[in-house]
């Protein structure tokens, strides 16, 4: 097994030195860091101590062979190990909730197997997703805190075991990332953060050929995602739903009303985040409709 570890970058650039090439096909596995860098380590810690220039490290970035600009990286996330504890944070003027109250909060939450203790009588099943994973963009550098079609930050929690990620390729080698693991996040992610935790991601990644794509699509077992961001919400939803209506224009042979129509029937707007530089919104069409 292909282990890609110890090295990170904290924008996704083409200027990045691959960690390593990988062929297509290629099975690998991504030991990453927790959002803060792992730097902490108890609830008495002070939000002030984090050093803000190591934030959302993503482990890599790989250099897929084949890989060029107009082609679709297929990533499979085939297991997700998480860490022993789980870190999370109250920042007074981050998040939704950010202007109501003015002292900072940590809490460290101990995860073990598949279950994360909140407290002494809450404990949270755990649905494992990766917070930040993406692909180099053609342009400038983009940094890995913020989504975009290049994917990064898009804190979706349908990005977890079993799910398969196509992302738009847009340099040589694709050079993918990622980090970030949340043991669990809610929908919107409303006070900046998940249960962040290190783990260690399998995947394997396929280079697909003659079709290109605008912005990033999920698969899960029953359904399909388009995935959008941009700095305004209402536009972040024009684009999933345009994405989604185009993608079944052309998979069905619909046209737009009746592709629209069928999406107002059983499609599902779902929210990713709304506290990242960009906000990230899902839509959701279940399988059974796009055969
Ligand atoms: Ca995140
Ligand atoms: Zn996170």
């Amino acid at each position: 097994m292909l282990e890609v570890k110890d090295k990170y970058i904290y924008s996704f650039s083409q200027e990045n030195e691959p960690v390593m090439h990988v062929a297509s096909g290629e099975t690998l596995r991504f030991h990453t860091k927790d959002c803060f860098c792992n730097q902490i380590t108890s609830e008495e810690q002070k939000v002030e101590t984090i050093d803000w220039d190591f934030i959302n490290p993503a482990t890599g970035p790989v250099f897929v062979e084949g890989a060029k600009p107009g082609d679709i990286l297929k990533v499979k996330i085939e297991k997700m190990e998480l860490g022993e504890y789980g870190v999370m944070v109250a920042i007074s003027g981050d998040g939704v909730l950010g202007n109501d109250f003015t002292e900072n909060k940590v809490k460290i939450i101990k995860v073990s197997g598949d279950v994360a203790e909140y407290n002494e009588e809450i404990q949270i099943p755990c649905t494992p997703m990766i917070g930040v994973i993406g692909v180099a963009p053609a342009g400038a550098a983009i940094p890995c805190g913020e989504p975009g079609n290049h994917g990064g930050n898009m804190d979706n929690t349908k990005i977890g075991e079993g799910a398969t990620l196509y992302l738009p390729v847009s340099v040589e080698g694709a050079l993918l990332a990622m980090g970030d693991v949340h043991a669990n996040m809610g929908d919107g992610e409303i006070m900046v953060s998940g249960i962040e935790i290190p783990a260690v991601v399998q995947v394997s990644v396929e280079v697909l050929k003659g079709k290109e794509l605008r912005t990033p699509f999920l698969e899960t077992q029953d359904a399909l995602y388009s995935i959008a961001s941009d700095k305004d919400l209402e536009q972040a939803i024009y684009i999933a739903t345009s994405e989604m209506c185009k993608h079944i224009q052309e998979k069905k042979s619909y046209s737009i009303q009746d592709a629209g129509m069928l999406m107002s029937a059983v499609g599902n707007l779902e929210i990713c985040q709304v506290v990242d530089p960009k906000r990230t919104v899902r839509f959701k069409m279940e399988k059974k409709y796009l055969k």
